[in-house]
């Protein structure tokens, strides 16, 4: 008789979603982790970085604070006591999900998992077998190849600086660039983007990441586009040289490499398997998450679906129950509700301008910009703006893209709507809440021409 039912490897977003509800439905699991519970969203992605974003924030609230007549005295800022604290609340976390696998009757092994053959996996030294082996092993950074890479930091690392750079160099343009960007920024450290491209946040609205790029210039950040580097020399602890491509040299505390991250695949021994990769090294499967390995299957950022914690959530619900529950669930990743969490946050849902452009015959835009009223007494006031793109002929609101105070917290609502097929008239029909910045999501009546 084989030991489980299911393996599952990684205790990340995923993995711990999966063991939970196939154990809830009667099968024998186990999961393997060899690092932390929680995986990259508790311990090195969304809680800690979100934490430290909201440390970062203050800043701003209290300059705007005298505005509204508060005299706080001098502001001062503790690097470590805002470390100290986000240690603790990971460390909770990390508890937390240890024991809801305990309560749930998911055995726990801890080490490191590979495949002996696809229904066998070895943690040091000893052998588990099972009818199912799911893999849920995530991305990890990955690493620079010019010349001095080994000199830069991860995200990772980032949450465990033992005091603030004076100054950083960020090497790359995506969402994880850009928040570390924005935090650094906010605490005072000298920050400077290096981006290989013309736009920085790529894949969002094209009036979203211009404006984020005005909006950082505008706050101090140095944003270098088209912009490559060619090495990095050290010269001590804190003092690396940078070469860029345009021949120009620039000395920096710290440099860190986030362009982009890389399926977790290579220690599991998938040669014992029959799981195939696709060209960029992420695990192939099908709707139901099973891989070209019959008894394997794998879900989360391993399989190079959008790199979020709630679709690793969702596949996980389909994986367990499309293949052990008789259901068959399907995922739509169009719709996918995503922000990023800098100063000024961004957030999207849907089809931006240009994609709707490519797939329906016309479209209707309409766009506002507007000051917060709560920056109203401010000199340096950041702009919100929001945008709405409709099929002509339905009328049906096919993406909602906003760039400003609360955005993340405003789409998760509009998301909802348009998931649910959501009409333009639906939008204006809907009374605003006044006074608020979300409100203008329904009272725009004026077409971009
Ligand atoms: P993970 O959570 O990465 O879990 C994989 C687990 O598998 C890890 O614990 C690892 O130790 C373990 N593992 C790997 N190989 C083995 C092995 N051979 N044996 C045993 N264990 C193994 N997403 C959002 O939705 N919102 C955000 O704001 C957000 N912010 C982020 C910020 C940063 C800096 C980063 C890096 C990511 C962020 N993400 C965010 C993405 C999110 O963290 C991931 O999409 C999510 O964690 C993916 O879950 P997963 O289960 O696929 O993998």
């Amino acid at each position: 008789m084989l030991d489980f039912d299911l393996i599952v490897i990684g205790a990340g977003s995923g993995g711990v979603r999966a063991a939970r509800t196939a154990s809830s439905f009667g099968l024998r699991v186990c999961i393997i982790e060899e690092k932390y519970f929680g995986g990259t969203c508790v311990n090195v992605g969304c809680v800690p970085k979100k934490l430290f974003y909201y440390g970062s924030s203050f800043k701003k609230e209290f300059l705007n604070s005298k505005n509204y007549g508060w005299n706080s005295s001098e502001l001062s800022f503790d690097w470590n006591k805002l470390c100290e604290n986000k240690n603790i609340e990971v460390s909770r976390l990390n508890k937390i999900y240890e024991n809801l696998l305990t309560n749930s009757n998911v055995k726990i092994i801890k080490g490191r998992a590979s495949f002996v053959d696809s229904n066998t996996v070895n943690v040091d030294g000893s052998n588990y077998s099972s009818k199912h082996i799911l893999i849920a092993s995530g991305c990890v950074p990955t690493k620079p190849d010019f010349l001095g890479g080994e000199h830069t930091l991860s995200s990772d690392d980032l949450f465990y600086l033992n005091k603030l750079p004076s100054s950083i160099l960020i090497i790359g343009g995506g969402y994880i660039a850009v928040e570390f960007a924005s935090i650094f920024n906010s605490l005072g450290v000298e920050t400077t983007i290096s981006y290989r491209g013309s736009r920085i946040i790529k894949h969002f609205d094209e009036c979203l990441g211009e404006r984020l790029a005005d909006s950082f210039i505008k706050n101090g950040i140095d944003v270098l586009f088209n912009s490559n580097v060619e090495k990095i020399n050290k010269i001590e602890n804190d003092c690396y040289s940078v070469v860029f491509s345009d021949g120009s040299i620039k000395t920096f505390d710290k440099v860190i490499s986030a362009i982009g991250r890389s399926p977790l695949t290579e220690n599991l021994s998938l040669s014992n398997t029959s799981v195939v990769l696709d060209k960029s090294g992420y695990i192939v499967v099908d709707n139901n998450f099973k891989t070209t390995d019959k008894n394997i299957f794998a879900i989360g950022d391993v399989i190079g679906t959008p790199e979020l914690t709630p679709v690793a959530l969702k596949q996980a619900m389909v994986f367990v129950n499309n293949n052990f529950n008789n259901k068959k669930d399907f995922i739509d990743y169009t719709l996918i509700p995503t922000a990023i969490f800098a100063q000024p946050n961004v957030a999207s849902i849907g089809l931006n301008e240009k994609e709707a452009k490519q797939e329906f015959t016309n479209i209707d835009v309409y766009e506002s910009e507007f000051t917060h009223l709560k920056e109203s007494f401010n000199t340096n006031k950041d702009k919100i703006y929001m945008k709405l793109v409709i099929d002509s002929k339905s009328d049906r609101v096919l993406g909602a893209h906003m760039i400003g105070t609360d955005a993340a917290e405003i789409i998760q609502g509009i998301a909802i709507a348009i998931i649910s097929g959501a009409t333009k008239k639906d939008f204006d029909e809907t009374l605003g809440i006044h006074p608020t910045a979300a409100e203008e999501f329904v009272t725009m009546r004026i077409k971009k021409k």
